[in-house]
């Protein structure tokens, strides 16, 4: 059986790229919708259904970076691509805090974004339209929403990936591997297992040290659960 296409939104104002993207990722059997500015790219995301939007920084009418933002403001869970000619690294930072999942400077590998394209597509997987809960903690992945006791947790975009995978695989070990993989896509110099340690150190201020079990030498455990039952050595096995 066929798989159904994936639908992914360019959207690009430079034509020479926009209809080499829209080739390559035709020959490999993605529909592709090109649009050339910031609001038509915007008013595409919010109304249409993709399952990737690639997303050139410098943009017409409103700049990538606005665009991220009002997609996500918008609600949009969508895995967002980052396009940039600017490899600075405060534009790649801007860029992730306003709700972009992955970037690539360009001139890049064709094969390249393939890969981050099928890496974001298979994340958002994961990502289903649903309700996690673990103990006190209530991931809403339609809202991209997090609550903790009740309260609601404000997460960056990397820490809701971050949390939810691990909420997703909650009280099992997952490895450093798995969780750089999952949830940074494809690990280059930006994404070590350092970046993921700070990552895990921003949740622990959040939910507390206790919360997220470290197995020396391989990764973590959400074990959230326990703070609230007698210790289980089963929990991690
Ligand atoms: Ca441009």
């Amino acid at each position: 059986m066929r798989r159904p296409k994936i639908s992914i939104l360019l959207v690009e104002d430079y034509v020479p790229l926009a209809e080499n993207i829209e080739r390559y990722l035709a020959l490999k059997d993605y529909e592709v919708r090109v649009v050339p500015d910031g609001k038509q790219g915007l008013y595409e995301a919010v109304t249409g259904e993709y399952h990737c939007v690639i997303l050139d920084i410098g943009l017409p009418e409103m700049d990538g970076l606005a665009v991220a933002e009002a997609i996500r403001r918008d609600g949009k869970t969508v895995p967002i691509l980052m396009l940039t000619s600017r490899s600075r690294t405060e534009d790649v930072v801007a860029g992730l805090s306003v709700g972009a999942d992955d970037y690539l400077t360009k001139p890049f590998d064709y094969r390249e974004l393939l890969a981050r394209i099928e890496s974001l597509v298979r994340r958002s997987q994961w990502r289903v339209e649903t309700v996690i809960t673990v103990g006190p903690l209530v991931i809403d992945a339609d809202r991209r929403q997090v609550a903790w006791h009740g309260e609601s947790l404000e997460c960056s975009g990397r820490e809701y990936e971050l949390l939810s995978y691990l909420a997703h695989r909650a009280g099992q070990v997952v490895s450093r591997e798995e969780l750089l993989r999952e949830v940074w896509g494809n690990p280059d110099e930006f994404s070590t297992t350092k970046t993921l340690d700070v990552y895990i150190g921003y949740l622990r201020k959040k939910l507390g040290v206790e919360a997220i079990t470290t197995r020396k030498g391989f990764g973590y455990a959400l074990t959230v659960e326990c703070t609230q039952m007698p210790p289980n050595d089963d929990v991690l096995e």
